[in-house]
């Protein structure tokens, strides 16, 4: 359960020199990929954006430590690089405030999310209505959100949810081809790479954070 692991009750609670001895303590952390399993996913973004810190956000455990070592491994090898990421774990679906202030992040993954089938279970999807409002909060306005899967009922599900928030609207084609972090989304992640090998669809849904229009 969740007594298990440590909860920060808010962001300034959370000590990031711990996860980026090698940053200043006041840079924030700008990327978050939110079940970030094994996290290929950061490992590709770090050298790709050397001066934004990323935190992936993981519940399982074991896992947890694995990109924890992942990570301590290749700054041993890689003397100055992948500096940048971290890895918490934590369940994202109850403490994302926890963690983010207001307006922090500009980008947030949320790829190969488990489906849960059942229509019982909508309600542990990650992308929910009422979720997207936590993550609207945490997202700052131009910022991007970036999900994926290999489910297309699930894939429906979180384009129909994106879509239906007053706060979410949709990358264009030519945004989507420009951005270079696209194609990362199946070839960096291990979920995304198990689908390729075994040439399966994927089912993207990409949104920009934007402002709120009050229309009188
Ligand atoms: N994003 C990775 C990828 O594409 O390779 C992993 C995808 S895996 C199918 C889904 C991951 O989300 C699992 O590692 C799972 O433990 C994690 N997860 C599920 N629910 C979560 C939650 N509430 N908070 C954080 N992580 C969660």
């Amino acid at each position: 359960s969740d007594s298990h692991f440590p909860v920060p009750t808010c962001p300034a609670e959370v000590d990031y020199s711990i996860h980026y001895p090698q940053f200043d303590g006041l840079t924030k952390v700008q990327f978050a990929d939110i079940g970030c399993g094994f996290g290929g996913l950061l490992v590709s973004l770090a050298t790709l954006f050397p001066d934004t810190l990323m935190v992936g956000m993981e519940l399982r455990d074991k896992v947890t430590e694995y990109v924890k070592e992942r990570i301590n491994g290749l700054r041993t090898t890689n003397p100055g690089q992948y500096q940048n990421i971290s890895v918490v774990r934590t369940n994202s679906m109850k403490y994302i405030p926890n963690y983010f202030e207001k307006a922090q992040l500009t980008k947030m993954f949320f790829l190969f999310p488990d489906p849960h089938f059942k229509e019982k279970n909508h309600r542990r999807r990650v992308i929910s209505p009422h979720l997207l409002d936590e993550y609207a909060y945490v997202l700052k306005v131009g910022g991007i959100i970036y999900t994926i899967t290999d489910v297309e009922e699930l894939g429906e599900w979180m384009k129909s949810c994106l879509e239906g928030h007053p706060l979410f609207k949709a990358l264009t084609e030519e945004e989507i081809e420009s951005d270079q972090v696209v194609e990362l989304l199946t070839s960096a992640t291990e979920e995304g790479q198990k689908v390729a090998r075994n040439g399966g669809q994927t089912f993207p849904a990409i949104y920009r954070r934007i402002e709120a229009s009050f229309l009188f």
